[in-house]
């Protein structure tokens, strides 16, 4: 029988989601508390300047082909791509640069150069890498994370040794050159946690970064965000809601999702699933509702949130590319800021993107847009006097390894912070890419799909299963769409 369905949120998950249970002939509406689809995949734009104000980076393509193949789509339908060259670039030092090419046998080529021998090494990294991406991207990570027999399959036995030991620890063994760990430890960082806490078995990030590529979608990641929307709104029937902040989520004397609260509307919902962050969801529920004290979030290992400037300069830059990383200070000690002791961090890394390089969607003619980031931990102190401080220091750095003046063509710089997450996400902390993916917080370990305490509640996106990232956040919606067509069904 057709279900009335309501979503919270419009981001990745809950779009993924949203498309699979129209499809399955529900009726479904989302509600989106800002005025904008997107969530975090949101666009900013500004006097002829456009932003992609989170992810900017598309990696793993088969995860979102696998997604529009589901409505007999492929994603040339609703955007098109191109594959960086570089991929991207990092800054180590003044004048010490490297570029990572698209073609995996330049990258053998720079690995030997920096260290004889190494590409040897690379070679067999990378077919594990490739081995752990077939057994996981295309399977493990499509399911339900309710029990740890999930994990053992006749392709995983063999590798359920690689969850008890570290990345790091992989790579050290095989590598020394401390330029070349840094690439090799770049991608887990995607996943939210320190290398020295990430399972080997997330290696298959590597794989994606050397062996995929990294691709740029026409006119930002937004248009992956609008080629979802047209899907679902056009051709699966979605209802969307902007402006629609969901209040409270109503439960009955049985213990079901019966409503929810909008804009002082009560709405009548079969199935209610919230792609919204966790636990301020958990927070739209009764007390006695909620499946997760404040002790347990608390312990959680959150992924950093971020310090963002979406800034216009008036002149083309020199010496960057795309993306790239500078990682000239050390990780580490940046990593103590993030994790162990959190505040804000001396000497940090940053990223930085120039999407204008490559799409001139992005910047007015002879203009560059860029999107600075750095890392930092959820729940620290946010202000105007740090965000100076530190946009500040990204410019100096940015100046001196890249050899131009820039602060003079600054157009505008608009930070976005700990703050702005909270507010506009009603994210915990102001975490900006959800719940990291450590060793005790891989699937079944992680926040459940479906509520144990209310029947018809269902959850999906960054906290839960499968983690942090845009091509998790689409499996997440399909998982949770699975759980609730399975349950309709019984
Ligand atoms: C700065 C940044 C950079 C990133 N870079 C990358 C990258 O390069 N590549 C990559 O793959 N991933 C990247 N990520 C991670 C990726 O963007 C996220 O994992 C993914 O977009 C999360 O999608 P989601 O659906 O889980 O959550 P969200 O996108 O946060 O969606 C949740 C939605 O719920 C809405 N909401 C909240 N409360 C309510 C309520 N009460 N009622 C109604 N709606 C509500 C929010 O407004 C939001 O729209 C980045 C993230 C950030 C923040």
């Amino acid at each position: 029988m057709k279900k009335t369905i309501s979503v919270l949120g419009s981001g990745f998950s809950s779009l993924s989601a949203a498309c699979y249970l129209a499809k399955a002939g529900h009726k479904v509406t989302v509600y989106e508390k800002n005025n904008q689809v997107g969530g975090r995949a949101r666009q900013y734009e500004k006097d002829g300047f456009l932003f992609d104000m989170g992810p900017t980076w598309y990696w793993m393509p088969d995860v979102f082909e696998r997604f529009f193949s589901d409505f007999g789509q492929e994603t040339i339908n609703y955007y098109q791509l191109e594959k960086l060259n570089p991929a991207y670039q990092i800054f180590y030092g003044l004048g010490d640069t490297i570029k990572i090419s698209s073609d995996i046998n330049e990258i053998y080529e720079l690995f030997e150069k920096e260290e004889t021998g190494s590409s040897i090494h690379l070679k067999s990294f990378l077919k594990q890498a490739k081995d752990n991406y077939n057994v996981a991207v295309r399977d493990l990570v499509y399911r339900p994370g309710v029990s740890p027999l999930e994990l053992i399959t006749p392709k995983t036995v063999t590798k359920l040794n690689q969850l008890f030991f570290d990345i790091r620890k992989q790579i050290q063994k095989k590598f020394s050159n401390p330029r070349l760990i840094k690439i090799l430890e770049f991608p887990v960082l995607f996943l939210g946690a320190k290398p020295g806490n990430t399972p080997a078995m997330y290696n298959f990030m590597n794989w994606a970064d050397f062996g995929l590529g990294t691709w740029h979608p026409k006119g930002g990641m937004f248009q992956v965000i609008k080629g979802m929307e047209i899907l679902a709104r056009e051709q699966l029937g979605v209802k969307f809601v902007l402006n629609a902040p969901v209040e409270k989520i109503g439960v009955n004397k049985e213990g079901e999702a019966k409503n929810i609260l909008v804009n002082g509307e009560l709405i009548p919902s079969d199935i209610v699933l919230s792609g919204a962050d966790y636990h301020h969801t958990e927070q739209l529920l009764s007390p006695e509702y909620r499946q997760y004290s404040e002790k347990y979030w608390s312990k959680k290992t959150f992924a950093p949130s971020s310090l963002l400037f979406y800034v216009g300069f008036n002149k083309k830059l020199k010496n960057v590319s795309h993306h790239t990383l500078f990682f000239d200070e050390e990780f580490d000690s940046h990593a103590e800021y993030i994790y162990d002791t959190p505040a804000w961090p001396k000497n940090p890394l940053f990223y930085a993107s120039f999407p204008s390089i490559t799409d001139n969607s992005f910047a007015p003619n002879g203009n560059e847009a860029a999107t600075f980031l750095m890392p930092i931990a959820s729940g620290i102190e946010d202000n105007e006097t740090h965000r100076k401080e530190y946009f500040d220091l990204m410019i100096d750095r940015l100046e001196k390894l890249t050899n131009q003046k820039l602060r003079d063509n600054v157009l505008f710089a608009k930070s976005y912070c700990i703050n702005d997450f909270i507010e506009d996400y009603n994210s915990y902390k102001g975490n900006a890419y959800g719940l990291a993916n450590t060793l005790t917080q891989t699937a079944f370990l992680r926040p459940r799909i479906k509520s144990k305490k209310v029947k018809n509640l269902f959850f999906t996106g960054q906290l839960t299963v499968p983690g942090p990232g845009v091509p998790p956040a689409l499996i997440s919606g399909k998982i949770a769409a699975e759980s609730i067509l399975k349950q309709i069904k019984l």
